[in-house]
């Protein structure tokens, strides 16, 4: 992967958070040092939360100091943080080692305390109402990184005595196109001997790579999957996501159907509401037949309004229009709340320069 050869060339060591317990073991292995020193080391940072292997009590001194000589402990500095007004929303803005940055956003909803995190500096896709897509792909995140900026939430939460209770997948990039990565960042989370975030509170988006949701379905996660779809014809749907050209709704429809046939887990749709381009009700009676009978929700989320795209949001009253005509198809679905669009923190609000 470039970004990881880079980011080493900058700092040897390799980023703790890119390992995985294998690593580790085989680390201890040639180190001729017991393999639960490993774990120790493992669940010192992902349970008990410590910045450095200094911190780690239960490690003698000798390997708390080869642990600090062999690894890094952190790749990522602050640059901002932004709060929105109610300070129920906090974009940062995180610097990596190559000196790129990615933001990622912290959210507070009733019970809710979620982390929406990137998986790419930037994404090729170019959907035209996204601004990450206007950065183009600049590179990929490591496994490490995508880690790395949920412990930054969760030690600041901890602070407050607090913790997250959902990651969502949703920030900047399209993390099907940096599917390793993402996985292992995933599995290093949900490990229960170390950080044990449960898979069901996380939910992962994609703007449809189908051969990708077809290997996703094979694994049989217990993650939620929501799919960007925002029109239900190819015709609209092409102008808005380019890559609608590469996997139509011939493609895309039939790979989601079999999602949820094959793992029993319902699906979710996103639809991001441009006025007089997706709003209209001939949209909604298309979606209708397009998901017909398949188990799965409708997020509907009036625009954010991004640099260099000039559609608006819908107005609310035809946003209730739309759901109205859904809920009476029987599609379960949702009215999202707009979160952080003035600290331009909302969906496909997230780039850097
Ligand atoms: N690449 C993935 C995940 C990141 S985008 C994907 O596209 O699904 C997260 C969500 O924000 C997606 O549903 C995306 O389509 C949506 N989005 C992008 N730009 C938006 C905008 N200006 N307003 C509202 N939602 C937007
Ligand atoms: Fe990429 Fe998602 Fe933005 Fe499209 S909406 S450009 S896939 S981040």
């Amino acid at each position: 992967m470039p970004g990881a050869g880079r980011r080493r060339a900058l700092n040897e060591r390799p980023l703790f958070f890119d390992l995985t317990p294998e690593d580790l073991t085989q680390r201890m292995l040639t180190w001729g040092e017991p393999a639960y020193r490993g774990r120790q080391l493992w669940r010192g940072v992902y349970r008990q939360l410590a910045e450095t292997p200094e911190l780690i009590t239960n490690l003698p001194h000798n390997l708390q100091r080869r642990f600090s000589e062999a690894f890094s402990f952190y790749s990522m500095e602050v640059k901002k943080t932004v709060r929105s007004a109610d300070n129920n929303t906090q974009k940062v803005v995180l610097g990596l080692t190559d000196s790129h940055s990615i933001e990622s956003v912290f959210m507070r909803y009733e019970r809710r305390r979620t982390a929406c995190i990137s998986t790419q500096v930037g994404c090729a896709l170019g959907c035209v109402f996204c601004a990450t897509g206007r950065m183009g792909l600049v590179r990929d995140l490591t496994a490490g990184e995508i880690v790395e900026q949920v412990m930054y939430f969760t030690r600041r939460l901890a602070q407050d005595g607090e913790r997250l209770t959902n990651i969502v997948i949703m920030g900047m990039g399209e993390p099907f196109l940096n599917y390793q990565a993402t996985m292992q960042a995933i599995d290093t989370l949900n490990d229960p001997d170390g950080f044990n975030f449960g898979a069901r509170r996380f939910t992962i988006s994609t703007i449809g790579i189908t051969p990708k949701i077809e290997c996703f379905t094979q694994e049989r996660r217990q993650i939620n999957l929501a799919v960007s779809l925002h029109a239900a014809t190819n015709e609209l749907r092409q102008q808005m996501l380019p890559i609608n050209r590469r996997y139509p709704l011939e493609s895309l429809i039939p790979a989601c159907r079999n999602y949820v046939e094959q793992t029993g887990r319902r699906i979710t749709f996103e639809w991001a509401l441009i006025r007089q381009v997706n709003d209209g009700l001939d949209q909604a009676e298309a979606l209708v037949n397009l998901i017909q009978g398949l188990n799965c929700h409708v997020n509907l989320i009036p625009l954010n309004p991004t640099d260099g795209y000039p559609g608006e949001a819908t107005s609310q009253q035809q946003v209730d229009n739309f759901y109205h005509y859904l809920n009476t198809r029987k599609i379960q679905c949702t009215i999202r709340v707009r979160r952080g669009i003035n600290i331009n923190a909302g969906c496909g609000q997230l780039a850097t320069e």
